[in-house]
């Protein structure tokens, strides 16, 4: 077993090194050229964590919410290990462990001979780290977590994803629902304003901590709801109010099924200029956090991170200073300065389902100044070939007098561009991204918006990053 270990990491680092010096990430073939040789291989390194592992789940806001948990941790000198380019299947999570692991022959000249021997328990393949931070995707959860326990497992939220990857949402319930079977000690930090996730923890036994925002937060209009009818019992949920999409503050009138008791409460919720609020915990005063970021889904993501901090005793004096210097990963509100002296800002946001576009649309028009808006909808095996979805968005609120103009692109381009003449806007189409963006940074756009779906992320990205330098 062990020297299967050592194998396999010497395997995933020699995978890592041929996708460095062939230019790709190398997110996810290390973990399977490492899996090949010890489909366990998860299981000893992540023995090896000394202070914590924490996963997290749920269909939009994985990576932001890893990320910036990773930022606080390394803020406060701890050792993390994550899958921060979001490689987040079985693969990209054995990467993760075993790429981080130290190359047997260092640790043999770190500890000396005798060292590496008098250390029997783990000679091979060690890992040195505090902490284990890791988002998972909803279908690889439950055999991600036969080999790794956590201690905590945060679920952001369940909306509809692509759909022709998962089936319907009741197939990621089923698969999140047998996850947490796996993992019986965990601790879930659940969005208890999500009667879906809310759900999954009242079923289970685990111990479940929530987080949510109690107050209506002004500004925001009713989208596509996901659960309206009771999971339980099958009764249409009644609400006090929604917050955006199914969130918000819920019962069921028939069997008594309702929103849990909010652990770590979001008041005074600002969306504009950026994202500021105040955290009531139990038996504290509040604390105040603010973030240069927009979005309502964002506070969540937020507030996720401070409940697992807080869980774990860990002091979040330093909260605010992370959000102020956090930068979101690749395409999750990621803010672009081109052209001459970068006087030309480029805002790229992925995309995926309703729900991630109703809020993208929500924070764009938060922002009131004139711009201009690319939608690039490609159907990849990735992004879901059914694009479907595209009509459950309210495009409609794009008739908004900031928006100068809209040009889609992508290869449902056709798709979107009717979508929208549905509603009576009118778009153009490029042929690709590039395009689009050189057509309108060309044509003097000051304030661009760039709206696009998972495979289209990559090259928008690599465009706009070529172009800053
Ligand atoms: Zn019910």
């Amino acid at each position: 077993m062990r020297l299967r270990t050592l194998l396999a990491v010497a395997a995933a680092k020699a995978a890592l090194t041929a996708c460095h010096l062939s230019g790709r990430p190398g997110s996810s073939l290390p973990g399977r050229a490492a899996l090949k040789i010890d489909p366990h291989i998860i299981a000893p390194l992540a023995a090896d964590i000394r202070r914590g592992i924490i996963v997290t789940c749920g269909t939009n806001g994985k990576t932001t919410t890893n990320n910036l948990l990773c930022s606080m941790l390394e803020a406060q000198g701890y050792r993390v290990v994550s899958n921060r380019l979001g490689a987040n299947m079985l693969e990209g999570v054995a990467a993760a462990f075993a790429t981080s692991a130290k190359r047997p022959l260092g640790y043999l000249f770190a500890k000396g001979p005798l060292g590496y021997l008098v250390d029997a328990k783990r000679p091979l393949g060690y890992l040195d780290a505090d902490f284990a931070c890791l988002e998972i995707d909803e279908a690889s959860a439950a055999r991600v977590l036969q080999d790794l326990r956590p201690d905590y497992m945060i679920l952001t939220g369940l909306f509809r994803d692509q759909l022709d990857r998962y089936g319907e949402i009741d197939l990621t319930m089923k698969a999140l629902e047998k996850a947490i079977l796996e993992a019986p000690e965990m601790t879930l930090i659940i969005n208890g304003d999500d009667p879906l996730t809310a759900y999954l923890a009242k079923n289970s036994a685990h111990r479940v901590v929530s987080f949510g925002v109690s107050e209506r937060v002004a500004n925001e209009v009713d989208e596509i709801r996901e659960a309206r009818f009771c999971e339980n019992c099958g009764a249409p949920l009644r609400y006090d109010f929604y917050h955006f999409s199914q969130l918000g503050v819920y019962r069921c009138p028939s069997c008594g099924f309702c929103r849990p008791e909010i652990d770590y409460d979001a008041s005074g919720v600002r969306l504009s200029p950026q994202l500021s609020f105040d955290v009531k915990e139990p038996g504290t005063a509040p604390v105040k956090i603010s973030a240069p970021m927009t979005g309502f889904y964002n506070v969540y993501n937020i507030l996720a991170v401070f409940s697992v901090l807080r869980q774990m005793n860990l002091p979040t004096d330093k909260f605010n200073e992370v959000l102020r210097s956090f930068r979101p990963q690749f395409g999750r509100g990621e803010v672009f300065h081109v052209g001459a002296n970068g006087g030309q800002r480029v805002l790229l946001n992925l995309a995926k389902n309703p729900a991630g576009f109703g809020q993208n649309i929500s924070a764009m028009l938060q922002d009131r100044s004139p711009k201009d808006l690319i939608i690039v909808i490609n159907d990849n095996a990735q992004d879901g070939r059914d694009v479907s979805w595209l009509w459950d968005v309210d495009f409609d609120r794009l008739a908004d007098e900031t928006i100068r103009s809209i040009t889609v692109s992508g290869l449902r381009a056709p798709d979107m561009q009717l979508r929208l003449k549905y509603v009576e806007i009118e778009s153009d189409r490029a042929p690709d991204v590039e395009s689009a963006i050189d057509r309108l940074l060309a044509a003097g756009c000051e304030n661009l918006y760039v709206l696009v779906n998972y495979t289209a992320l990559y090259e928008a990205h690599r465009y706009l990053e070529g172009m800053q330098k």
